[in-house]
C-alpha cells in the first residue's frame, strides 16, 4: 500500500504522467469533448447579445424617426404642451424604459422626460455633430447597459434642421436575459464536463488495454512462460510490437543456443588433446619396461597434443579479443598493403616449401590505407595458411592486391582440394571443419576463418569464398578505404 502511494507520488512529482499514453488519450478526448462546447457557448451568448441589441436599436430608431416627424408636425419645439406628442413620448419611454430629451437648434433642452435637464444646455459632441450634419447617431454602451440615439428633427418643407432628439434606452432586460442564459449554459457545461470526464476515463482505459495486455504477456514471456500468449487479437500496432518482441526473443534464443553450442564445442575441443595425452601417459605407465625410443616417441606425441591444445587456446583468446574490440575503435595506422602481404608470404614460406607450394604475389594497383595492421594481417595469414594446408603437393597459392577509389581487395586463390558448395556457408563458423576425415590428417582448430571474418568485419569489410572441390578455392577480402 505504502509502495503504491510512493509510486503515485513519484508519478505526479516527476510529471511522468504527462508521458503516459492513457493520460494523453484522456486529455485529447477531454479537449475534443469540452473545448468546442465552451467556445460554442461563448459564441452563442455573444451573438445573442449582438442580435438583441441590433434588434432593439432598429426598433428604437424607427420609433425615433416617427417621433421626430411628429415633433415637427405638431410644432413641439415651440409648444411642449402638445398632449398627443407628450403621450407618444411617455409611451416610448415606458415601453423601452428610456429617457428622451428634445434639444432645439440653440442646444437648449426644451423637454426632458426625466425633467432633470429641462432648460439646461446640452453641448455634447454628438448633439453638435447631429445638428451640423443632419445625421442620426447611435451608440451602445455595453458597460452601463444602454443605447443612446440622437435623431435630427427636420423641417420637412424647408429641409432645415430645427433640433435633435436624444433618446437613451436601457438594455438591462437584454443583459438580464443574457445572465439567465449564461447560468443555464454553465449548468449545461458542468454536466457536460462530468459526462466527458467519465467518458474520457472509460475510453482511455479501454484504448490502452491492448498495450497493457501485451506488456503483461511480455513480462510473462520474460518470466519463462510460453510466447504464444503474446499473439492476442489486438491493434495492428500491438501486433507489430509483439511480432518485434517475438523476433527479438527468437534471436536471443538463437544467440543463447549458439553460445551453449560454442561452450560445448570449446570444452570438447579442449578435451580431445587432453584425452590423448592421458591415454599416452597411461599406456606409458602401464608398461613395465619401457625402452628409451618408445618413451621418446610417446613424449613426442604428448608434446604434439600439448601444441594442439596451445593452438586452440591461442585461437580462442584471439577470438575473445576480437569480440571484445567489436564496437571499440580500431588501432588504425597508415599501412602499405603490398608490404604487409610480402611480410605474410615471407612468414609462411617455410611451410609452403615443405609441400613444394609456389607462392605468388600479384599487385595490380598498390594501396596505402589506414587499417589495423595486426588484425588484418592476422586475417590474411590465416587464409594463406589454409591455402597452403589444404593444397596439393607442388601446388600454388596466388595472393593479388587491387584497389578502387573506395575500397581495396585482397584475393587469395589456391590450387587445393576445394570446399564443397554445401559446406561453404559454414566454414566461417567457430570450430567448423569441412570433411572430418581430412581434419584428422591436417591440423586445425576450426577457428581460423572465424577469426579472419571477425577481423574483416571490424574493418567494415566483407569476405567471401568461391570454390570447387578438386580445382581450388578463392577467398576475396574487400576493405573500404
Ligand atoms: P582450420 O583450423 O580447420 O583450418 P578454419 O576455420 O581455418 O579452421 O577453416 C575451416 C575449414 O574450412 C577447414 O577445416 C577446411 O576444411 C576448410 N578450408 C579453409 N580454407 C580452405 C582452403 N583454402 N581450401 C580448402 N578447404 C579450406
Amino acid at each position: 500500500m505504502l509502495d503504491t502511494t510512493l509510486k503515485i507520488k513519484n508519478y505526479i512529482v516527476n510529471f511522468r504522467f504527462l508521458r503516459s499514453l492513457r493520460f494523453r488519450i484522456f486529455a485529447i478526448v477531454c479537449l475534443v469533448g469540452i473545448l468546442p462546447c465552451f467556445i460554442l457557448s461563448e459564441l452563442l451568448i455573444g451573438s445573442y447579445e449582438k442580435h438583441a441589441v441590433d434588434h432593439r436599436m432598429s426598433e428604437v430608431q424607427h420609433q425615433c424617426t416617427v417621433l421626430a416627424d411628429h415633433l415637427f408636425t405638431y410644432d413641439y419645439l415651440y409648444d411642449t404642451g402638445n398632449d398627443i406628442v407628450n403621450t407618444e413620448l411617455d409611451e416610448v419611454t415606458n415601453i423601452y424604459d428610456g429617457r428622451i430629451m428634445i434639444i432645439d437648434s440653440e442646444l437648449r433642452v426644451i423637454k426632458d422626460t426625466y425633467s432633470i435637464s429641462q432648460g439646461k444646455y446640452m453641448i455634447a459632441d454628438e448633439v453638435v455633430r447631429c445638428l451640423n450634419n443632419k445625421e442620426s447617431i447611435s451608440n451602445y454602451d455595453e458597460r452601463n447597459n444602454y443605447i443612446e440615439m440622437i435623431t435630427p428633427i427636420v423641417d420637412s418643407e424647408e429641409g432645415d434642421i430645427v433640433g435633435v432628439m436624444l433618446t437613451s434606452v436601457s438594455t438591462e432586460a437584454i443583459a438580464a436575459t443574457q445572465r439567465v442564459l449564461g447560468i443555464r449554459v454553465q449548468y449545461f457545461l458542468i454536466a457536460l464536463v462530468v459526462i466527458v470526464l467519465t467518458i474520457s476515463v472509460i475510453v482511455s482505459k479501454m484504448l490502452i488495454r491492448p498495450f497493457l495486455n501485451v506488456s503483461l504477456a511480455m513480462s510473462e514471456v520474460r518470466e519463462g512462460f510460453t510466447a504464444d500468449r503474446l499473439m492476442l487479437p489486438n491493434y495492428l500496432e500491438t501486433e507489430v510490437l509483439s511480432e518485434a518482441f517475438l523476433h527479438m526473443v527468437s534471436e536471443l534464443k538463437k544467440l543463447e543456443d549458439s553460445r551453449q553450442e560454442f561452450v560445448s564445442n570449446v570444452s570438447h575441443e579442449l578435451k580431445t588433446p587432453i584425452t590423448s595425452i592421458k591415454v599416452l601417459a597411461d599406456s606409458l605407465n602401464m608398461q613395465e619396461e619401457v625402452s628409451n625410443e618408445t618413451y621418446r616417441e610417446f613424449m613426442q606425441d604428448i608434446a604434439l597434443e600439448v601444441d594442439k591444445e596451445n593452438k586452440i587456446i591461442n585461437d580462442l583468446m584471439t577470438l575473445v579479443k576480437l569480440d571484445k574490440s567489436a564496437g571499440t575503435p580500431l588501432n588504425r595506422e597508415s599501412v602499405n598493403i603490398e608490404e604487409m602481404l610480402e611480410e605474410i608470404l615471407k612468414s609462411v614460406h617455410p611451410i609452403a616449401d615443405q609441400k613444394g607450394i609456389e607462392l605468388i604475389l600479384e599487385v595490380i594497383r598498390p594501396v596505402v590505407c589506414a587499417v589495423d595492421q595486426v588484425k588484418l594481417s592476422f586475417a590474411v595469414t590465416n587464409i594463406v595458411e589454409n591455402a597452403i594446408k589444404y593444397n596439393i603437393e607442388k601446388g600454388w597459392v596466388r595472393v593479388s592486391l587491387d584497389s578502387e577509389p573506395s575500397f581495396f581487395t585482397i584475393v587469395i586463390a589456391d590450387s587445393g582440394i576445394g570446399i564443397p558448395e554445401e559446406e561453404q556457408t559454414h566454414i566461417f563458423e567457430r570450430f567448423y571443419r569441412v570433411d572430418k576425415s581430412h581434419s584428422t590428417e591436417i591440423d586445425g582448430t576450426g577457428l581460423g576463418l572465424a577469426i579472419s571474418r571477425d577481423a574483416v568485419l571490424l574493418h567494415n569489410g566483407a569476405i567471401k569464398v568461391e570454390s570447387e572441390p578438386g580445382s581450388g578455392t578463392v577467398f576475396t577480402i574487400k576493405i573500404p578505404r
